[in-house]
């Protein structure tokens, strides 16, 4: 039985006041709490048991170096990929994706070469393409979303010309909680021999995630919105494309030798790691998907789908409220906007009063933002640890922001 209650009490900073009331956390969509377990970890790690990874002889290196290199298989055992090897450490999604597009794409893209990215993109699945475009004549081509903000594979597909080298897709738009069915976009992508990168930020963080029933190339996530630390994350990549990828960043740990005129390699996935990693944020990030996986991550996605629910139903009752994007069973990120002059920086600012805390801006999205035909919206994004009650106190404060603007 999932207890929120209980669940709540795993995280300190809940149970603080923000504005004289009891803190709402609705902005995991930027950014997760962290559950006792994962702070634990890193004090830990600091006080007990730190030193280099890799590089040692002496006791406290080869203990962290162990804690930090089991974190690579706690992360393949929550991707449901079957080999440690595959992943990739980084500091992020946005480390991944430049990992992706430098190490991989970049080498194998001539002018006029395509990539196939959708309008719900992050910024982070949007600039490092950008670059390519810029440097090497690349073109982006783009697939727009629906009328209720959802992704139709088959128009993504349908986008995949002889030219294309690579679709570039997210699972979950973070600013309106669209799921994309990226199983499908890869198979179709496949079957025309175009590889597939997901961004799995947003989508790893709310329902089960298997790489091999997904069946793409890369799936990059980011450890802050996991309940981890941030600086941490990891991409998987699929073991015939990693063989394909030069080195990204050149330093200590990825090398096998260096000369005057030489040097060699570390076999992957370490010739992707180089320099000092975020060996405590890791080892951090691996507490946390260890605490996910206790809880179930389908127990998680039954909680936020009643939530989501919950909350459509208590909008409804607000003819002055738009909601960017209903597509059916999208996750629990609500991108809102009000009817009238208020600007989403207002209403942010009214419900932090009120101890609401969400995100107003452009959320990393400026091409949805202007396919949606906003320039901001205040958004809403749930949590494991969320409450109806806490979806209620948003809605008062939402009436509230309705008095005083409306
Ligand atoms: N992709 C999506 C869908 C996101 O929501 C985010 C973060 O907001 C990112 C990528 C970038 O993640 P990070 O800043 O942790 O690298």
């Amino acid at each position: 039985m999932y207890d929120v209650e209980r669940i709540r009490a795993d995280f300190p900073i809940l149970s603080r006041e923000v504005n004289g009331k009891p803190l709402v956390y609705l902005d995991n969509g930027a950014s997760a709490q962290k559950p006792r377990v994962v702070i634990d970890a890193i004090t830990k790690a600091y006080s007990q048991e730190y030193a280099n990874v890799h590089r040692g002889l002496h006791y406290l290196s080869n203990l962290a170096t162990d804690h930090y290199e089991n974190v690579r298989g706690i992360i393949a055992r929550f991707l449901g990929a079957p080999d440690p090897e595959e992943i990739v450490f980084t500091s992020g999604t946005t480390e991944g994706i430049n990992l992706v597009s430098y190490a991989w794409a970049a080498p194998r893209l001539t002018a006029g070469d395509e990539i196939v990215l959708s309008v719900l993109e992050h910024h982070a699945n949007i600039v490092p393409w950008h670059f390519l475009r810029e440097r090497q004549g690349a073109v982006l081509k783009w697939v727009e979303p629906e009328a209720d903000g959802s992704l139709d594979p088959q128009k993504v597909i349908d986008a995949i010309g002889p030219r294309t080298k690579l679709v570039a897709v997210t699972q979950m738009s973070n600013v309106t909680g669209a799921l994309v069915d990226v199983a499908a976009i890869c198979r179709g992508a496949h079957d025309r021999g175009v590889p597939v990168l997901v961004d799995g930020s947003q989508g790893a963080v709310h329902r089960p995630v298997s790489i091999p029933a997904i069946g793409c190339d890369f799936y990059a996530i980011t450890g802050h919105k996991l309940y981890g630390p941030s600086g941490s994350g990891a991409i998987w990549i699929a073991r015939e494309r990693m063989a394909e990828m030069r080195p990204f960043l050149g330093g200590g740990d990825m090398i096998r030798d260096v000369g005057r005129d030489t040097v060699t390699y570390a076999d992957p996935p370490m010739r992707f790691e180089a320099g000092t990693p975020g060996i405590v944020q890791q080892i951090g990030f691996g507490a946390a998907l260890e605490y996910l996986m206790a809880l179930g991550m389908e127990n998680v996605a039954a909680h936020e789908a009643d939530l989501r629910d919950y909350a459509m139903a208590r909008f409804k009752g607000l003819n002055w409220l738009n909601i960017q994007g209903t597509s059916p069973g999208k996750g629990a990120i609500f991108s809102l906007t009000l009817d009238g002059a208020a600007h989403a920086h207002d209403i942010s600012t009214v419900l932090d009063k009120k101890g609401v805390a969400v995100r107003a801006g452009t959320h990393c999205a400026m091409p949805l933002m202007e396919h949606l035909g906003v320039t901001a919206t205040c958004r809403a994004s749930f949590g494991l640890y969320n409450t109806r009650a806490e979806v209620d106190r948003l809605v008062e404060a939402l009436e509230l922001c309705h008095e005083l603007f409306g």
